[in-house]
């Protein structure tokens, strides 16, 4: 067992999904309720972070009995968003438990289906409503050396691998409470636009070309390998974004 404490274990932090909606199923002026909710990654990042349109928010966590997230990260990932959103109305978590079959792994479109069987809480007038899966099941395109932890992949949905998570806690002796924290917060950036998703950003100069949409400063939360097995021990905390990502958050109205 000796050597296993030098194997180079990568994880695949992110796959950022940018999703062209295909809400133009247009039926005879019947408005989608959903419609707020199917737009692309990035693209609410101001009405998440301002009260501008939004003056509260509603996060659901949808999620199996088995593989639910821990009360840690929930209480950490509330003090995110007090700390960087502006919703003087309130922010309000939902915690949805549901049943559904064993898989061995889901692609993609097998996560946006869940997403619209199971989710129950859709932006409304004054309220802009946040979607998080927990899943029980690893990601489809997963090898035994690259994990998926987790993916933004619209405007207000992001999916976690807990399931992995899970195992890669076990495998690799890292805090689970650090890894769904981390993976969670990285992501919740992406929706946030970060890194420059939407060229819109004040700061562009600190995206890391290499790596297009994640931060070129090293302990920035949106580093791209701030989710590496061997960047969370190095860390050991969850870690928080940088000057640079904070002002571009600023910059769209967030605190
Ligand atoms: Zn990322
Ligand atoms: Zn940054």
């Amino acid at each position: 067992m000796a050597f296993s404490r030098h194997t180079f274990f990568i994880l695949f932090f992110t796959f950022i999904t940018l999703f062209s909606c295909k809400s133009d199923d247009s039926n005879n002026g019947v408005v989608d309720p959903r419609a707020e909710n199917l737009k692309s990654l990035g693209t609410s990042a101001e009405d998440i972070l301002s009260d501008d349109v939004y003056t509260s928010m509603i996060v659901e966590l949808v999620y199996t009995s088995a593989y639910p997230p821990k009360q840690e990260t929930i209480d950490r990932f509330r003090n995110l968003l007090n700390d960087r959103i502006y919703k003087p109305g309130g922010i309000t978590f939902v915690e949805n438990v549901i049943s559904i079959p064993l898989e061995e792994s889901y692609s993609l479109d097998e996560i946006k289906a869940i997403e619209e069987e199971y989710r129950s809480e859709y932006t409304t007038e004054n309220t802009i409503a946040l979607y998080i899966f927990f899943s029980n099941a690893e990601a489809e395109s997963d090898s035994p050396a690259i994990k998926t932890l987790g993916t933004a992949y619209r405007n207000t949905s992001l999916v976690v691998y807990e399931k992995t998570l899970q195992l890669v806690s076990e495998n690799q002796n890292i805090d689970l409470e650090l890894l769904e924290g981390s993976t969670l917060h990285h992501e919740f950036g992406h929706i946030l636009a970060l890194v420059d998703l939407t060229n819109d950003d004040i700061h562009q100069d600190h995206e890391d070309m290499a790596n297009p949409n994640h931060c070129n400063v090293e302990d920035c939360l949106m580093y791209y390998a701030s989710n590496f097995a061997r960047n969370i021990k190095r860390l050991g905390v969850v870690p928080d974004f940088d000057p640079l990502c904070i002002a571009d958050l600023q910059a769209k109205g967030g605190k």
